[in-house]
C-alpha cells in the first residue's frame, strides 16, 4: 500500500491552491438559495470556468482539464478548505453530469456540456413527487410521445434551486401500462417549457431552497430523452450512485469542517469556556473520522482507477459521511454553547452563525440522496447479503 501522493498530484494541489489564494471572492453574498445569491453564485461558475477550475476531471473539450480521480479529490480538498463559495450547478456537474457522459449521445454531450461547466445553464434534479420519496418507482407523472415531442403531466417536489435553474433532469413515466422499474425514462426539461409552473418552498431555514414544478401537457422535445425510452430506471440508478458515493459529497467537505472545529475546540479551550471534559474526545472522534472517510475514499478511488466498480457500496459511504457531517455540526455547537443557538443575524453569534446554518443542512444529509433507512436496506442485502425478511 503506497500512501504518498505522486509529484505530478502535488503539483496539481499546489497549483489550484495558488489559484483559490489568489481569487477568491473578497466580498460576501447572499446565501445559494435566494434567487440572488443563485445569481451571484452564477457568476463564480464563470470565473472557474474561464480559469479551467470548473470542471477538473472533465475533457479539454468541455473545459476540463482531464485530471485523474486522485487529483479530483484534491482539488475538492483544497477547494473546501480555502473555504471557496459553494458550487451552484453541481446537481448539474456532479450527478448529471457523469450520467450524460456514459448515456448521452455525441450530440446531447455537445449540447449541454459546456454551458453546464460554465454556469450557462443551472440544472436541478425533479425526481421526488408528493407519494413517491424512497418509492421512486412508484413514481406518478407521465410524459406521452406525440410526434416529435413527449407531453407530460404530473408534480414534481423537493426540487432543489427548481426555482431559478435553466433545466431539469426529470424521471417519467412514458409507457402509461407499465408498473414500478419498467416504462420509465430520463427527460431533460427545459425550465421554460410551456405548461411548467415553479413554486419555490422555503426549508427549514426559510431560504427557498425547494421548488414544486407542476406540469400540465407540458410539451419537451423527445431528443431530450437520456438513454432509451423505457429504460429510465438504469439510467437513474448510474445517477444516484453518483449522488451517494464520490461525487456529490467528496471528503473534502467534511476534512474542512473537521480542521475548523479543532479550531473551534483551541480558540474554546484559550478562551477558557470547555466546560465539559468529554467535548474532547467528541472532538477527537469527528476529526478522526473524517480523516478515516477520506482515507476510505482514496482507497475507493484507487479501486475505480484500477478498473473496479463502486456499486452498492455507495451506500455505506452515503450513511457514514451523512450521519459524520451531523456529528461534526452537533459537536461544533457543544462546544459554542448558549452562542450555538444564534443565528447569524446576531452579533454574539458564535462564529457567525455558520456553525448552526450548517447544522440545519447536515440535518438533511440523512435524508436526502436516499434516506438512510433505505441505504441500509441496501447494505444488509446486497453488500451484507443478508436475507430481505
Ligand atoms: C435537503 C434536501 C434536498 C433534496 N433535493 C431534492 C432534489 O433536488 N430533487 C428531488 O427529486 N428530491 C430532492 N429531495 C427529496 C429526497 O430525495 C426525499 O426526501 C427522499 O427521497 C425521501 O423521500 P420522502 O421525503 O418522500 O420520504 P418517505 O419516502 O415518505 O420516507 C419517510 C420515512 O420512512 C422511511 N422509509 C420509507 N421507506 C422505507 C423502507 N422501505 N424501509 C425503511 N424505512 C423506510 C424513510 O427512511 C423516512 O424516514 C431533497 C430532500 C432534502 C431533505
Amino acid at each position: 500500500m503506497d500512501l504518498t501522493f505522486s509529484a505530478d498530484e502535488l503539483a496539481f494541489r499546489d497549483e489550484i491552491r495558488t489559484w483559490l489564494g489568489e481569487n477568491m471572492p473578497t466580498e460576501s453574498w447572499a446565501p445559494m438559495d435566494t434567487q440572488e445569491g443563485f445569481e451571484q453564485h452564477r457568476g463564480w461558475e464563470r470565473i472557474l470556468f474561464d480559469a479551467g477550475w470548473s470542471v477538473p476531471n472533465w475533457p479539454h473539450e468541455y473545459g476540463g482539464r482531464e485530471c485523474s480521480l486522485i487529483e479530483w479529490l484534491l482539488y475538492e480538498e483544497e477547494y473546501y478548505l480555502s473555504g471557496a463559495p459553494g458550487r451552484v450547478n453541481t446537481n448539474g456537474i456532479t450527478l448529471l453530469g457523469p450520467t450524460l457522459f456514459t448515456f448521452g449521445t455525441p450530440e446531447q454531450q455537445d449540447r449541454f456540456f459546456p454551458a453546464m461547466a460554465s454556469g450557462e445553464e443551472i440544472w436541478a434534479q425533479g425526481w421526488s413527487e408528493p407519494d413517491s420519496g424512497s418509492d421512486l418507482a412508484s413514481l406518478k407523472t407521465t410524459a406521452v410521445r406525440d410526434g416529435t415531442d413527449f407531453v407530460v403531466n404530473g408534480q414534481k417536489t423537493w426540487c432543489s434551486r427548481g426555482a431559478w435553474a435553466d433545466w431539469i433532469f426529470c424521471i417519467v413515466r412514458t409507457d402509461p401500462d407499465s408498473e414500478r422499474h419498467r416504462g420509465l425514462s430520463y427527460l431533460l426539461v427545459p425550465a421554460d417549457a410551456p405548461g411548467l409552473t415553479r413554486r419555490p418552498v422555503s426549508r427549514l431555514d426559510g431560504e427557498p431552497a425547494f421548488a414544486e414544478l407542476f406540469f400540465d401537457d407540458c410539451r419537451v422535445s423527445a431528443e431530450n430523452l437520456l438513454g432509451d425510452e423505457g429504460a429510465g430506471w438504469s439510467v437513474a440508478m448510474a445517477t444516484a450512485s453518483s449522488e451517494r458515493g464520490l461525487n456529490l459529497r467528496a471528503p473534502g467537505r467534511f476534512l474542512a469542517a473537521a480542521t475548523r472545529l479543532v479550531e473551534l475546540y483551541q480558540r474554546t479551550l484559550d478562551d477558557g469556556l470547555i466546560t465539559d471534559a468529554g467535548l474532547r474526545e467528541q472532538v477527537i472522534s469527528a476529526y478522526t473520522d473524517a480523516t478515516a472517510y477520506r482515507w476510505q475514499v482514496f482507497h475507493k478511488a484507487s479501486v475505480l482507477m484500477d478498473g473496479g466498480s463502486m456499486g452498492s457500496e455507495a451506500s455505506y459511504m452515503k450513511v457514514f459521511w451523512s450521519e459524520l457531517d451531523v456529528e461534526l455540526h452537533a459537536t461544533a455547537l457543544r462546544l459554542l454553547g448558549e452562542r450555538g443557538e444564534l443565528t447569524h443575524e446576531s452579533a454574539l453569534a458564535g462564529d457567525g452563525g455558520d456553525w448552526l446554518t450548517g447544522y440545519l443542512f447536515a440535518l438533511a444529509g440523512p435524508i436526502y440522496a436516499g434516506t438512510n433507512e433505505i441505504q441500509r436496506n441496501i447494505i444488509a442485502e446486497r453488500v451484507l447479503g443478508l436475507p430481505r425478511k
